[in-house]
């Protein structure tokens, strides 16, 4: 009800902005002005070239047009009338509009001084708009056709509240500031060329470091949960695509087949078929139920070329995949142990809220679904008692469930309030069915439930979301460079040389720069870099083996080169998410 409100109020504003137009530049010709994620804009043609000076100019005059409480009134009239209207009005993008609707009553709404053709609906006055703000100026064609005119889009954000617009416009500041795309060229964390392809990522070393640690930690913890690994190779016969469907319902996400010696292969899109050819290569017992296969399983997606996005949205991606097959016995706890992996990991990493969907299916129309109902309500109430059980809050959503099982999403909330997909839960009756899984039960042969799940979702994109998380600024168990040791001059560069080599022995990742520049060049690049600590080795810390830590803040603490060591390998080893020196 509120986002049909909010609507109301975005498009509205784009009526209000437009009065606004005519009455500052009244040669303007109009073309539409709809509401859009955050806000509105307008369509606008005039010889006159638009300034940010006159965003400003044309806010003030809305903010007039709002505060006079003009009603919007609507008029229905009919198609020739509308047209003279807008003719005689020199309206040429308007009439057609209209030539193209068909013929009989059409309205029109009018606030203040300018009347449009709208088919509504808007808030009853501009009074009711109170919260917006005019952002920017880019290019548009009418009706998106490079051959048609091109018109000027002055685009706005309109909310509920003030308190709300503050919060959005701070939020875009925030996440300009903390964009992976930008942190991870100024941490030389990853590279993505145009010589190796769009969505196509290099880890750089530092990136590769980040990554490692982030792949260790994920596999011992699989380990620690029971998993086993497995390693599966990219690519696989058509023919198993087939068989799984995916050739046939997921074609448009896949990459062309490539051929070799006369048969077409595929370039995986998913690591499903293969868990599930480990599983067929032996005869399975209840026995050996349940067997969870994990594998950090690099997967290869077609996304269209505008599209990608960092590290974000790409082409090639490695999944923290596993599947878990089991009995039906064994399926309410598995749900509950991978939901307390993922509780875990928003511990481990800082996330401190969430959010949790469970899709459902269409009770009214099971022809629309694979799996028995016996199937789907089993499942589902394992999900739903799994989360009644733990307290978990959760949105349930009928009828959004893949046609092959229902699923369990759960989407973290950053450090600067932004939802994320991260865990999916998501159980499959169709592939069991297609590659004709079985176990040896007490009794005869039965059919095993599976369940893919993926905990980071991909590791790329979960690396994106934690460099937006933290701003850059990782824990020291995570940052690829923990320490940069930093010499006054090269008097200091056997001691700093002595220093680097006692933190590597205790395993820490440390960097000397010893370079001729000077020392606070030297802090501003690692400040850059946003390396934890920044150490200073000078004539006096030579001398007393002690090193000078120079904090973010710029305060500056002096300690023995033994305690920092001890203290630093305690907040690493700790997974601290907090620095132990400040
Ligand atoms: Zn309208
Ligand atoms: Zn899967």
């Amino acid at each position: 009800m509120e986002n049909i409100d909010l609507n109301k109020k975005r498009h509205s504003a784009s009526h209000i902005l437009a009065a606004a137009v005519q009455e500052l530049f009244p040669d303007t010709k109009f073309g539409i002005g709809p509401a859009i994620e955050n806000g509105f804009y307008y369509d606008l043609y005039t010889t006159h070239k638009f300034t940010p000076e006159d965003l400003k100019t044309l806010e003030d005059k809305m903010k007039e047009i709002c505060k006079a409480k003009h009603p919007f009134v609507c008029k229905s009239i009919s198609k020739q009338d509308a047209l003279k209207y807008f003719k005689d009005r020199g309206e040429v993008f308007k009439t057609e509009l209209i030539e193209e609707l068909e013929d009989g009553q059409i309205t029109t709404y009018t606030v203040g001084n300018f009347t449009d053709l709208c088919r509504g609906p808007h808030v009853e006055h501009s009074g009711q708009v109170n919260s917006f703000k005019l952002t920017h100026i880019a290019g548009a064609y009418w009706r998106g056709d490079e051959k048609r005119p091109q018109m000027q889009r002055i685009y706005g954000l309109c909310f509920n509240d003030k308190e709300e617009l503050k919060n959005y416009i701070h939020q875009q500041e925030e996440a300009a500031k903390r964009d992976h795309r930008k942190l991870g060229v100024e941490q030389k964390l990853f590279t993505i060329t145009e010589d190796v392809g769009p969505g196509l990522v290099l880890w750089q070393p530092r990136g590769g470091m980040l990554r490692k640690i982030l792949e260790d930690w994920i596999r011992n913890e699989n380990l620690a949960r029971g998993y086993d690994m497995v390693y599966t190779p990219h690519i696989a016969h058509l023919h198993l695509w087939e068989k799984s469907g995916h050739a046939n319902f997921y074609s448009e996400n896949m990459f062309k087949p490539i051929e070799v010696d006369g048969q077409k292969y595929q370039l995986k899109p998913m690591n499903c078929p293969f868990h599930i050819a480990i599983y067929n290569a032996q005869l399975r017992s209840y026995r050996d139920l349940p067997l969870r296969l994990s594998e950090l399983g690099t997967v290869y997606r077609y996304e269209r070329s505008g599209v990608m996005h960092g590290l974000l949205r790409v082409r090639g991606f490695t999944q923290d995949d596993a599947h878990i097959f089991c009995t039906h016995d064994q399926i309410e706890k598995e749900i509950e142990d991978c939901f307390a992996f993922a509780l875990h990991i928003f511990k481990t990493f800082g996330f401190e809220k969430y959010k949790v969907e469970l899709s459902t299916w269409d009770e009214a129309h099971p022809e629309h679904y694979t799996g028995s109902a016996d199937d789907w309500h089993r499942a589902q109430e394992a999900l739903e008692s799994v989360l009644k059980k733990n307290n978990i809050p959760f949105t349930s959503h009928a009828g959004e469930a893949a046609f092959y099982g229902p699923k369990i999403d759960i989407k973290l909330i950053d450090a600067i309030g932004r939802p994320w997909q991260l865990s999916t839960i998501q159980f499959d009756f169709n592939l069991p069915e297609r590659f004709d899984l079985t176990y040896v039960a007490k009794e005869g042969r039965e059919r095993p439930l599976m369940v893919h799940r993926a905990m980071l979702g991909s590791i790329e994109r979960f690396l994106g979301i934690l460099i937006e998380h933290y701003g850059g600024l990782f824990p020291l168990w995570l940052a690829p460079l923990q320490a940069k040791i930093l010499t006054l001059t090269d008097a200091q560069l056997e001691a700093a040389q002595n220093l680097l080599a006692k933190m590597k022995q205790a395993g820490l990742r440390a960097e000397l720069d010893a370079s001729p520049e000077k020392l606070g060049a030297k802090i501003r690049t690692a400040h850059i870099e946003k390396v934890p600590y920044t150490l200073i080795i000078g004539a006096k810390e030579a001398e007393t083996n002690t090193v000078t830590i120079r904090l973010r803040s710029g305060k500056n603490i002096t300690v023995s080169q033994d305690e920092l060591i001890k203290t630093m390998s305690e907040e690493a080893n700790t997974r601290s998410l907090e620095n132990l020196f400040k």
